[in-house]
């Protein structure tokens, strides 16, 4: 008995630390999905359908324990179909009583119609409502199809709520660091101050660009005498500056285009097939809508502050990445020593 008891924990700790990892590797998208849950759970429950407990002259398999977590986790139609895939393992192919599971199942819709109302979210609160189910499918199951001794209600109930416990905890735990290692992949590519795309972000966006468009237009944009704004007024106040900069920045991108924070007072738009004409307008127009804008230092006080634009473009052809970076670098710079406060572009 003690076998198949740590066969049956085994298996659902297993089972779901595998489907997890398999989701994981194949396409995040798809862990948190119903169809996922109901699959994991399906497939779970017809297994240990196949490892029953064996407990003197009475037999009895854990399988609704998958089923119960399900209604946590999944939507009723894919509950209602695991459900029935699981009572033809049970009945038809593994010749389980199916007064047995007539009783699961009235239990079942029961719980499921009542759960949703309770608001049963904590490891706790689940086992306790995991107790209640199993005590009282365990006294449905002495009344209607065998008697039972009160030694072996008790070992019932016990087995099944470690292995309730056991799974929830399991399950909570993957979730969340899946939950974790898809938020610290996200912010491996965020620009903390800005929310925008950081320089990995903006290297990734120019080789994926580079694949599907004809063109790739990049400005280079760089705000002027920055450090003097954080030396007149403070820190914080560059920071709120920067964030400014950002949004006035984000509204002149055009569909298609992105806006990257590539460092400090420096940003980075990227546009597909926008024509060599459209991209020298568009930075004059950002240039000179940041000339006449109002950043603002505190609630009461503004400033104006210019930038410096440097225009890269290129016809993607082999190695167009290097060149387009460069370009737009140099540019700048150029920028820079002309007087700031202008958009430089190497003419076509
Ligand atoms: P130029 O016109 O030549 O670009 O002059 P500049 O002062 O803008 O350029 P420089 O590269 O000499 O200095 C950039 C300054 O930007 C240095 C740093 O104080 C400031 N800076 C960089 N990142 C941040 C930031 O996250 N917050 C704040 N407040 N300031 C920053
Ligand atoms: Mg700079
Ligand atoms: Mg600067």
């Amino acid at each position: 008995m003690l076998i198949d008891f740590v066969l049956n924990i085994s298996i659902t700790i297993t089972g779901i630390y595998l489907f997890h990892r398999l989701q994981y590797l194949e396409d995040r998208r798809f862990i948190d999905s119903d169809i996922f849950q109901a699959l994991l759970m399906t497939t779970l429950s017809v297994l240990l359908l196949m490892v029953p407990i064996h407990m003197y002259d009475m037999v009895f398999s854990l399988y609704f324990i998958p089923l119960l977590i399900l209604v946590k986790y999944s939507v009723p139609y894919l509950i209602i179909v695991s459900v029935l895939i699981v009572f033809m393992f049970h009945h038809m192919i593994f010749n389980f009583d199916w007064q047995l599971y007539l009783i699961f199942f009235i239990l079942y819709i029961l719980i499921m119609m009542i759960l949703p109302f309770l608001k049963f979210q904590k490891l706790k609160e689940l086992t306790a409502a995991s107790i209640i189910f199993t005590s009282l499918y365990v006294i449905s199951i002495h009344i209607f199809v065998q008697p039972l001794t009160a030694f072996q209600m008790v070992v019932f109930i016990l087995a099944s709520t470690l292995v309730m416990f056991v799974a929830m905890m399991m399950y909570e735990d993957i979730n969340a660091i899946l939950r974790l290692l898809k938020r610290y992949e996200e912010e491996e590519y965020k620009d903390f101050l800005t929310q925008l795309g950081n320089v990995k972000a903006l290297d990734n966006a120019v080789v994926e660009l580079l694949e599907e468009s004809d063109t790739l237009s990049m400005l280079l944009i760089d705000i002027d005498n920055f450090s003097l704004i954080n030396d007149e007024h403070s820190h914080a106040s560059g920071d709120a500056l920067i964030r400014q900069m950002a949004h006035l920045l984000n509204n002149h991108a055009p569909t298609g285009g992105m806006l990257f924070r590539s460092s400090g007072e420096e940003f980075s738009m990227v546009i597909p097939d926008l024509s060599f004409d459209r991209t020298v307008r568009l930075a004059e127009a950002i240039r000179n809508s940041v000339e006449r804008a109002n950043f603002h230092i505190s609630d009461t006080d503004t400033v104006h502050l210019t930038v410096s634009i440097g225009v890269g473009y290129q016809v993607v052809v082999p190695n167009t990445k290097g060149r387009l970076l460069k370009e737009a670098d140099d540019m700048v710079h150029a920028a820079k020593k002309q007087g700031q406060n202008r958009v430089m572009f190497n003419p076509l």
